[in-house]
């Protein structure tokens, strides 16, 4: 009822399913009255974005091209879900294929931040942020290949952590780039997301690139002290950031300080790479994953007699400008002639910057960041200058790229009207996630920054 009433504002959901819910729910109060055990996560009212495949149900990717592509199979991740007892609501908006900063890339709407209906939620898991945000999910889940847990959850004042490459299985989450791809959950409490993640995390044998690192009980560590905690500081995230947000997140690190932390100056030398990196990279990936979308075994297919006619306009039409344009550009990357210059090259500053983090991490424990230059911005402000929209994610790709887990939690919020949150990011070693989550539950604590 409630998304009924407020989603035609906010619009975080692209469909819901009450059948699905419902008889969820009915199973868990079956086992409520039969006095059975309950699951991590009975009955929590979850939303799922709809790159992540659900059984039965339209899995868009907020594309046209999907528009009418019911998933034959659950991903793992919502399969865990299920059976730790979460109550899958329904399918929230993203930009198309999970690719932009704002949701406004969506081929069907834009999502509203729930904070300033006339700003973006951020992106491209604007949906499943803003679902938590306004209250019309209590967790969800989203996907993050450069910042896209991390900055909706910052713009939307939530908490989104994305883990390990590889702590997640990504069976049944639609490929955009694969090296970078990840599902994550948000939620409105660092112990929310600590829940959920444990509950999703671990070796998936339908995922080769899943891990079988054991997963920590993350909630058991989560109340121990911060003392003696060593928090590295990157001169480099800390230039050209609007002073609002850069006061917060100052004050943020001063919070750290006082709750015990030793605050360290470190230095990412090759994080003024990290854009151009990643936007070469993940469109090389995306220019080879999304081949598959060829009108004969998803989705849509524009009605042409000639065989190349069918292929060209069934693309044509189907993609949105922004999935376009990145085709475009990964197909000239990885073109004879250009391979090295721009493919090769990205593939090794990718090492260069992943390098950067390890041998930080040498000397600190966590390293704090802001989560994004800039807070929620007007909808349609950026989405004619793409340049514009990617520089959102200069402080979230460098994770994303070295394939370490890093989670946003809010920060406090802005001085104008209305008060827009503020997110800062944490950053860990590989599988460190039960580290990074009891920094950033003692800062929550400290700080009650957090919605209630
Ligand atoms: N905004 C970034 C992009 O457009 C990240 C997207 C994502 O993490 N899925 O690629």
């Amino acid at each position: 009822e409630r998304i009924a009433q407020q989603d035609q504002q906010v619009r975080a959901y692209l469909g819901v399913c009450p059948e699905r819910a419902l008889a969820q729910a009915r199973k868990i109060d079956r086992q409520v009255a039969a006095g059975e055990p309950l699951g991590p996560l009975a009955g929590v009212p979850t939303a799922v974005k709809d790159v992540i495949l659900t059984r039965g149900l339209r899995t868009t990717c907020a594309s046209r091209i999907l528009e009418n592509y019911v998933a034959p199979y659950d991903a793992t991740a919502v399969e865990r879900l299920e059976a730790a007892g979460a109550v899958v609501l329904g399918k929230t908006n993203c930009d198309e294929f999970a690719m932009g900063s704002s949701t406004e890339n969506s081929g069907f709407f834009p999502t509203c931040n729930p904070h300033d209906l006339s700003r973006v939620p951020g992106g491209s898991s604007g949906g499943s942020a803003a679902a938590v945000a306004a209250n019309l999910a209590t967790v969800s889940l989203g996907s993050d290949t450069g910042g896209s847990i991390r900055q909706p959850a910052a713009l939307c004042g939530v908490v989104g952590i994305m883990g390990t490459y590889g702590r997640v299985s990504r069976f049944g989450l639609v490929a955009f780039a694969s090296s970078l791809d990840h599902i994550g959950p948000f939620g409105r409490t660092v112990r929310d997301v600590a829940r959920v993640l444990r509950a999703i995390a671990g070796r998936d044998p339908k995922d080769s690139t899943s891990a079988a690192v054991p997963v920590a009980d993350y909630e058991a560590t989560l109340d121990q002290s911060l003392r003696g905690v060593k928090v590295g500081v990157p001169s480099e995230y800390f230039a050209g950031l609007s002073a609002e947000i850069g006061d917060n997140v100052q004050k943020g690190i001063d919070l750290l300080a006082k709750l015990g932390c030793s605050i360290v100056p470190i230095s990412l030398p090759h994080t003024d790479y990290a854009i151009a990196c990643y936007y070469i990279i993940c469109t090389a990936e995306a220019s080879s994953n999304l081949a598959r979308y060829d009108g004969v075994r998803y989705g849509f297919r524009s009605p042409e007699p000639e065989l190349h006619d069918m292929y060209r306009k069934t693309r044509d039409q189907g993609f949105g400008a922004e999935v376009k344009r990145r085709i475009m550009l990964g197909t000239h990357v990885l073109s004879s002639g250009y391979y090295d210059a721009y493919y090769l090259k990205a593939q090794k500053v990718r090492t260069l910057i992943a390098r950067d983090f390890l041998e930080a991490f040498e000397a600190v424990d966590v390293i704090v960041t802001p989560t994004s230059p800039i807070p929620a911005f007007k909808l349609g402000e950026r989405v004619d200058d793409p340049l514009q929209m990617y520089l959102a994610d200069i402080y979230t790709v460098t994770a994303s790229l070295a394939g370490i887990p890093g989670i946003s939690v809010p920060c406090g919020r802005t001085k104008g009207e209305p008060r827009l949150p503020v997110g800062m990011q944490m950053l860990a070693k590989h599988f460190r996630e039960a580290r990074l989550l009891q920094v950033a539950h003692g800062f929550e604590k400290a700080g009650g920054f957090a919605i209630a």
